[in-house]
């Protein structure tokens, strides 16, 4: 094992973060030829390589000078914890800096004729500067943005974890810790390195990036044409509401956020999905179904309604399943198409950032009963339609 301070001081960078052509560079500029990349890339691809000891096809010399420039797994300090029968793995990556990150692998059988899957729920930052209030990410703040191969290895190392059950990864979802806007390149980078049928290999279509609504974010994407599937986190219709449950919404009103959604779902011809956090008394009354009926209909959409998980020091729990039931039919008598999700690994904090927060430590129970107050306040202005005028989260938006 490596000691604490030898952790810290490892600024080589991750292997899978590398753009194509930058390795086969590192051995020409060293007289080597450049199929000695190939061989290098398959073993960080094919074989899923933790070590350059794993490139078998190269000379000793060239495993040990790789070894001393590059880490072929940066998330090795990893724990993992199962819950619902072992149908959903939770991962705390602890990262050569002490940062720490979630994901979650949830497996879903096979039902009719719907093959099984296995879905990787993957972290983009360390912490989060949008502040959500029913966000345990949200609440431990940002520490920093995440290495394209930071990101990229928390793919890879489920996938060794499935191979081992003879399983494949079938899909990926930007749902975990941080905004992925707001490290939009980086998140490119592991898009394109997930993609690329010489690296990871998984179909566009199986990978899916979630939003608060970063406006410029998701002009870029469109810009950039179909890339994988957008989803916008929505929670409220209401300017009023979403100011207190999405703060960037202060930045990026929601009228904003779903013209550009609607602009990248014309553009891509691909359905964006909404997502909504039910939270019980709060953003799920009948004024809000409708707000949201009225705000998506005619779109070509899709919206998930998600019970909220409960996590600590909020004064807020899920709706009741009648209400979202309700909630529901209001959206589908709108012509909107509308599933309501299920969670997974409660127990577990699968919500991603409540491991994390958990080892963070507890804030001072002053501190917790001003923020549940403000909360509490917050949201019964937000209910009578009046809005605040604090401004959007320091640092973002700039
Ligand atoms: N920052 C991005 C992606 C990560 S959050 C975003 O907000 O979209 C991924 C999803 O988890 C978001 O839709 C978020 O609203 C949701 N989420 C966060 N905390 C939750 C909780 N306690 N219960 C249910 N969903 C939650
Ligand atoms: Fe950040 Fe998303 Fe959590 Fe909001 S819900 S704080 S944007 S991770």
């Amino acid at each position: 094992m490596p000691t604490e301070l030898a952790i810290l001081a490892d600024r080589r960078p991750g292997i899978s973060g590398l753009a194509p052509g930058a390795l086969e560079a590192w051995f020409t500029d060293r007289g080597e030829p450049a199929y000695r990349a190939r061989q290098v890339a398959d073993a960080v691809w094919g074989g899923n390589a933790t070590s350059a000891a794993d490139a078998r096809t190269l000379p000793a010399a060239r495993r040990d000078e790789l070894d001393a420039s590059f880490r072929f797994d940066t998330v090795t300090d990893t724990e993992l914890r199962l819950s619902d029968g072992g149908l959903t793995e939770k991962a705390l990556h602890r990262l050569a800096d002490g940062a720490l990150v979630e994901s979650v692998l949830m497996h879903y059988p096979a039902r009719g004729r719907q093959r099984e899957r296995h879905t990787l729920c993957i972290s983009s930052q360390a912490g989060c500067a949008v502040g959500c209030p029913f966000c345990a990410t949200g609440e431990l703040g940002f520490t920093r943005d995440l290495e394209t191969a930071e990101i990229v290895d928390q793919v890879r190392h489920a996938a060794r974890r499935l191979a081992t059950n003879g399983k494949r990864l079938t899909n990926v979802v930007f749902m975990g810790m941080g905004e992925p806007l707001l490290n939009l390149d980086r998140v490119l980078e592991s898009v394109d390195a997930l993609n690329d049928r010489h690296r990871f290999g998984l179909g566009a279509r199986h990978i899916t990036v979630s939003t608060s609504g970063v406006v410029p974010g998701i002009r870029r994407l469109t810009a950039l044409g179909p890339q994988f599937t957008l989803a916008v986190s929505l929670h409220a219709a209401r300017d009023a509401l979403r100011d207190v449950l999405v703060p960037l919404n202060r930045r990026w009103p929601v009228a904003e956020v779903v013209g550009a959604a609607r602009d990248h779902a014309r553009a891509t011809g691909r359905r964006v999905s909404y997502e909504t956090t039910m939270i019980g008394g709060v953003n799920d009354t009948p004024v809000d179904a409708q707000a949201m009926a009225d705000l998506l209909s005619g779109d070509h959409a899709h919206v998930n309604l998600i019970p909220m998980n409960p996590v600590a020091h909020t004064p807020w729990a899920a709706s009741p399943d009648d209400v979202i039931e309700r909630f529901a039919a209001t959206l589908r008598e709108a012509g909107i198409q509308t599933t309501i999700r299920r969670n997974r690994g409660q127990e577990i904090g699968a919500a991603c950032g409540q491991l994390a927060a958990e080892r963070a430590g507890e804030p001072a129970p002053a501190v917790v009963a001003r923020r549940r107050d403000r909360l509490i306040d917050e949201s019964a202005h937000a209910l009578r339609g009046e809005r605040s005028h604090e401004p959007a989260p320091a640092g973002v938006g700039e």
